[in-house]
């Protein structure tokens, strides 16, 4: 069979193990049930904005924009990967509608096992899908802040103390840390400052996370649509937003907005 569209990050739902879906346009692929058959993908030479849909010739930041969208969205501001520097208050936010509904809402400080452990934060309708897409096998909450800029202000003073990036090559090996969350979890409310103890999240339990995986691979190579025009290779697991081939491994959201045929 072979599907056409523009591709989108990958879809996917908790179970055990996570259940994933490939997104061409409207068209929802089921990825669990393609592990262990061989795949393709080519890229068909033209790039659509994720936000708007709109041709482009390439692609502004980090997130597939056009270049209107890279310069107006809100998804596209600087404060959207440094929390701490949301400007919402100040009334300059490029949308506070999107403000509103994005920032302005109840977040979580958390702690993830993706390779080692990490410090993140993400609203709280939004954290089951947070460690997916990071790929953590364990996750625990710290403590539910108001607004999001008052868990950049946290996770900063907590990235003294731990990391707050994931080291994807491990993840993606399944090297995970061999590390206790709960302890971590004390030891870094030790630290934090007195006012912040009122926001902690009292007994909290760890969330395990399993991704579909058939094997591991030994070494990673990175594939890519820019370097080449066709992937190919057997799936073998799906972990973040990664498609695990025995030939390498494909970041789909890297990838979003690539008109592409899959082929099985
Ligand atoms: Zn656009």
């Amino acid at each position: 069979m072979k599907h056409i569209g523009i591709l989108q990050a990958l879809e996917h739902e908790p179970a055990e193990p996570i259940q994933y879906r490939l997104r061409l346009d409207d068209e929802k692929i089921a990825l669990n049930e393609l592990l262990g058959q061989r795949i393709e993908i080519s890229f068909l030479d033209e790039y659509r904005c994720i936000y708007c849909g709109r041709k482009t010739k390439k692609f502004y930041g980090k997130n597939n924009s056009c270049y209107p969208c890279f310069r107006d969205l809100p998804e596209n501001d600087l404060c959207i990967v440094k929390p701490e520097l949301c400007h919402y208050h100040q009334g300059t936010c490029r949308d506070a509608t999107f403000g509103e509904h994005h920032c302005m809402q109840p977040h979580i400080v958390y702690l993830a096992l993706s390779s080692d452990i990490k410090v993140g934060i993400t609203r709280k309708t939004n954290m089951m899908k947070r460690w997916i897409d990071q790929g953590a096998t364990q996750a625990v909450a710290i403590m539910e802040v108001p607004s999001r800029k008052d868990a950049g202000d946290i996770e900063v003073i907590l990235a003294q103390h731990v990391k707050d990036k994931t080291n994807w090559r491990k993840m993606l090996k399944n090297e995970t840390a061999d590390c206790d969350l709960l302890a971590t979890r004390a030891e870094l409310v030790a630290k934090l400052p007195e006012p912040y103890h009122a926001y902690l999240i009292p007994d909290p339990e760890i969330i395990p996370l399993t991704y579909p995986s058939l094997s591991t691979l030994e070494k990673i190579t990175s594939l890519s649509l820019d370097k080449q025009a066709t992937i190919s290779g057997t799936l073998i697991g799906v972990k973040a937003q990664y498609l695990i081939l025995d030939s390498g491994v494909f970041q789909v959201r890297k990838h979003a907005g690539y008109k592409v045929a899959f082929a099985v």
